[in-house]
């Protein structure tokens, strides 16, 4: 270590305070099957298993109850919490990396909690949709995106003509406000391709799950 470092790890060491510098924030954003979950199990392979943490929401049933899985069947152990709130009470020394599949199932808590783990120098990796199925921006999404310090919006192929889909097709009744579902329910779309479904309720940061 040059002289300049050395000057610096005295300095840390004398203020455990600023110990750890801050972790980042990242967002990987974009319309359904547009393989944001296959991103985010890329990103956090790169570290050792036992320093990661994965969190989904408990509302979201689909294919594993305690694992985040990619729509092409890839699995990763992932704990399924109630509320952003909860996500601290899982996070363990060692842990250095913190992904949370499918943001915008969580409540507006979501970014102070991102932040507040960030700031203890853990990276915080979050999946969203950008868009909900009125093609109208989740706030909890916009939120992350202008908080993060990296953000991806990913595009897929639109079902219809292979023009590039930036939106979700709901395909299927919505019966009860229960957005939650998959290939039966939805598909990507390009923006002409796409059609609103009828009767958009109003956005709250929990629109999706309602
Ligand atoms: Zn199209």
């Amino acid at each position: 270590m040059n002289r300049i470092g050395n000057q610096v790890a005295d300095t840390q060491s004398a203020h455990p305070a600023i110990d750890k510098s801050p972790g980042s924030i990242s967002l990987i954003s974009g319309c359904m099957f547009s393989g944001k979950t296959t991103e985010l199990l890329k990103q956090v392979a790169r570290f050792p298993q036992e320093s990661v943490r994965l969190f989904k929401h408990v509302c979201d049933t689909r294919y594993a109850p305690d694992a985040v899985v990619t729509h092409n069947g890839i699995a990763f152990p992932a704990i399924a919490v109630h509320s952003a709130s909860t996500i601290v009470n899982h996070i363990t020394s060692g842990v250095r990396v913190v992904g949370i599949d499918e943001g915008h199932f969580f409540d507006g808590q979501l970014l102070n909690i991102a932040q507040g783990i960030a700031q203890t120098g853990v990276d915080v990796i979050v999946t969203a949709l950008d868009r909900d199925s009125w093609g109208r921006p989740l706030p909890i999404s916009s939120k992350l995106e202008a908080a993060s310090d990296n953000s991806e919006t990913r595009t897929t192929a639109c079902s219809q003509c292979a023009d590039t889909a930036t939106r979700t097709q709901r395909l299927t009744p919505i019966i009860n406000g229960n957005m939650i579902g998959g290939e039966e329910s939805y598909e990507p779309r390009c923006k002409r391709c796409w059609k609103a479904p009828p009767e958009a309720p109003l956005q709250t940061d929990s629109t999706i799950r309602s």
